[in-house]
């Protein structure tokens, strides 16, 4: 028997596999065929004695019947192991058969018999065994009455046979094949008990597992079922007011007594809604954008310190509204705060940092900046942005889930303050589209510290140009020159992203706040391309294009408003627009006229 038969038997099943009986079979009958062999010196034995003892029938039937043993253990690879089963049983029915009428009762041919009916029930089953054993008593009775009636007699001596080595030697070797079956079959069984109990453990184990994470899953689809209602009542909240202003107040507008004054106050009240109202839309547009994993960030030469002086400006007229003072900390140079990164990004992650910190503080201050962290030389070096309030502050179990989509802390301070928990989800996914990590460190009711962190990616200045008063002049790339003149920031946004992020048009784009500036920029600059909002303040955009084609009649001008009557369109072209495009501006429609 070779060591891999047994090694197999003892350790195949030691791992946790699932039992399988079919594969028990094959390898119990590996050891009876090579336990078998063993059979053939006896055999050979046997045939020698016989020979000797001038049975030559004997002889050649132990010969003969020995054969399909023999074969079935030279094809053992070759056959179907239920063929090989059958050769080998049969063949020892057959010898045992033998072994009666010629030893009678005492030979080995009792023990064979009780072999081959504990193998077929092994191999086929215990009805197999019982056919096998019924049958095995039809020889042994014909044998007993025939050598009871004295018409069969012992074909040998059998004293003189039991002198001969093959008797002894055939009561050990069919010993030894009966105890290493029980040992075997006994080992093998209880392997395979243990296995199939381990089995049961690990898949109890697998189910307990599943069963977790089924609970975790479950309990998951119920939170974000729930904050999804809470985030439509929300919603509905949100757009309900700015509509109520927007509804409210041009009703207002309808008066005919109406003062300029207070027209103008509905006026800047229905735009005000109207803004507010696009900047959820904007909101949500994002975070169904980002949803997508589509966005892409597209890096520029931007000045750190420009960018954080333009954002204390906007907020900074928001936090003398509410009596909050903002400071502002710069952490570099300007000339060190070049850096590569994706503005329009940055500037949004940060504008939502201070756009929450003035909604939930009501007393005290806020501060905003940035500092180089240095790290070891295997660490690159980063940017660390932060915005700190004294506001109202966030529970420490809250800190991680408030930059989940539709997460609020206090939803009824929520709902006065507006909001509809998207902008630090935004955030978060922006900072990490930048390479970077978005976190709060917060006490309740001590204020918040949000933190973003942002790879420092400093432009090499040798190449830069820094003007007379040391103001670094950015050398950007060729681009087209494009001006946008639109009051409106949204729609200035969405037009900006349109053309870098979705068209992905290499352009460097001016902003005019009105029809003046817009003529002023279409002077001092070489400008490839005008989008001309109509409705403007200061200068609306029909006079603005006017002036612009008689000093640059080649600029293409495109106008661009929300008003799209016939009459509007005309007036445009007659104003020297050379197309016309309407708001909300179509995405594939800019491209072709681009
Ligand atoms: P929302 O538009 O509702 O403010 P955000 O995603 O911007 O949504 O913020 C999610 C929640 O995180 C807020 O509703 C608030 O509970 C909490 N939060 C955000 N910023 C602050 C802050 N500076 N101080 C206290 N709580 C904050």
């Amino acid at each position: 028997m070779n060591k891999k038969t047994l090694y197999n038997i003892f350790h195949t099943y030691s791992k946790v596999n699932e039992p399988n009986i079919d594969d028990v079979k094959k390898q119990l009958l590996s050891i009876v065929l090579f336990v078998n062999i063993l059979g053939l010196p006896m055999i050979l034995l046997g045939t020698i004695e016989a020979i000797q003892l001038k049975l030559s029938y004997t002889a050649s039937s132990f010969f003969i019947l020995y054969l399909p043993i023999l074969c079935a253990f030279i094809f053992r690879k070759k056959l179907p192991y239920k063929i090989i089963v059958f050769m080998l049983l049969f063949s020892g029915f057959l010898i045992a058969t033998i072994n009666i009428i010629i030893y009678g009762f005492s030979g080995a041919g009792l023990p064979i018999f009780f072999v081959v009916s504990v193998l077929a029930t092994i191999f086929y089953g215990i009805k197999a065994g019982v056919i096998t054993i019924f049958t095995a008593t039809i020889p042994m009775m014909i044998v007993a009455i025939l050598m009871t009636n004295n018409m069969l007699s012992p074909g040998v001596d059998l004293m003189k046979i039991s002198t001969l080595p093959i008797s002894w030697l055939t009561a050990i070797i069919v010993m030894l094949f009966l105890a290493g079956i029980m040992i075997f079959g006994f080992g093998i069984i209880q392997n395979n008990l243990t296995n199939s109990l381990n089995y049961l453990k690990k898949q109890k184990q697998d189910l307990i597992k599943t069963n977790q994470e089924l609970q975790i899953a479950k309990q998951k689809a119920e939170e974000s079922d729930k904050l999804k209602t809470e985030f439509i009542n929300n919603m509905s909240h949100e757009i309900r007011t700015p509509m109520n202003g927007i509804l409210g107040f041009s009703n207002l507008l309808n008066k005919p007594d109406l003062s300029d004054e207070k027209r103008k106050t509905y006026i800047n009240i229905v735009q005000n809604s109207g803004n507010q109202l696009m900047r959820i839309i904007d909101d949500i547009l994002e975070i169904s954008k980002l949803g997508t994993k589509q966005v892409n960030t597209i890096e520029n030469e931007i000045c750190l310190n420009n960018l954080f002086l333009k954002l204390f400006s906007i907020f900074d007229i928001k936090a003398k509204e509410n009596k909050i003072q903002l400071f502002l900390k710069k952490g570099l140079s300007d000339k060190s705060s070049l850096i590569f990164t994706d503005e329009t990004k940055l500037n949004k992650i940060l504008s939502n940092l201070l756009e929450n910190a003035l909604k939930f503080t009501k007393e005290g201050f806020i501060e905003f900046g940035y500092s180089l962290v240095k790290t070891n030389n295997d660490k690159p070096q980063h940017i660390e942005i932060y915005v700190k309030d004294t506001g109202i502050g966030i529970k420490p179990e809250n800190q991680e889930t408030i930059f989940d989509r539709f997460s609020q802390e206090e939803k009824e301070l929520s709902k006065n303050v507006g909001g509809l928990g998207l902008g630090l989800a935004i955030a978060k996914e922006n900072t990490e589209l930048l390479g970077g990590k978005i976190y709060v460190k917060s006490e309740k009711g001590k204020g918040a510290i949000f933190f973003v962190t942002i790879p420092y990616k400093p432009v090499h200045l040798e190449k830069k140009e820094i003007d007379k008063n040391n103001n670094i002049l950015i050398k950007k790339q060729k681009k087209f020159a494009i001006l946008i003149a639109e009051d409106e920031e949204i729609n200035f946004l969405y037009i900006e992203i349109l053309l870098k992020e979705v068209i992905k048009l290499p352009c460097d784009i001016l902003h005019a706040k009105n029809g003046k500036q817009a003529v002023e920029f279409c002077k001092s600059n070489k400008i490839d391309l005008v989008f001309m909002d109509l409705k403007m303040p200061v200068m609306n955009g029909f006079e603005a294009s006017i002036i612009i084609k008689k000093t640059c009649p080649n600029l293409p001008i495109i106008a661009q408003t929300a008003y799209t009557t016939d009459k509007d369109k005309e007036k445009a072209l007659q104003s020297g627009c050379n197309d016309f495009i309407s708001k909300p501006i179509n995405e594939e429609y800019l491209n072709k006229i681009i």
